[in-house]
């Protein structure tokens, strides 16, 4: 499936990590999905989760995907929290979509945070 704004670059990172070209520390995998830790957490708890699909962001993700798909998508990450533990203390999760959210990796995929107060990122002060 190829259903993007942007061209799918099949030699990014998370490309290579689904074709087993590069190991990851895997957390959860199903036909549609995968979930590893990040290689540089930015939290006690730091997961990364994709879809398999194709996809340069959540731009394209949210354009292109079926809704079944991006619902089932949206219930594994709440599985994943749940399996974590994480859903009683908390978690964020957030997606970074092009330049200016400094998206680097161009597969869409969801940071999951948790297992430490993350502190605000919506109230400056
Ligand atoms: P972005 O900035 O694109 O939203 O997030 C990319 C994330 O991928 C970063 O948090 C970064 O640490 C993580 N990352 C980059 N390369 C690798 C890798 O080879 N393995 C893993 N597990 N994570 C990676």
């Amino acid at each position: 499936m190829l259903n993007m704004l942007n061209q799918y670059d099949k030699e990014n990172i998370f490309s290579k990590i689904l074709q087993n070209k590069i190991p990851c520390n895997k957390i959860y995998e199903d036909d549609y999905v995968l979930a590893f830790h990040d290689i540089a957490p930015a939290a006690k708890i730091h997961v990364i989760i994709i879809p398999k699909a194709q996809y340069c962001s959540f731009h394209d993700f949210a354009q292109y995907e079926s809704s079944q798909n991006v619902a089932l998508f949206f219930k594994t990450i709440r599985s994943i929290a749940e399996s974590l533990g994480v859903d009683e203390g908390g978690y964020r999760i957030l997606f970074n979509h092009g330049k200016n959210a400094n998206q680097t990796v161009p597969h869409f995929h969801v940071h999951l945070l948790a297992g430490e107060h993350l502190g605000s990122i919506t109230h400056k002060k």
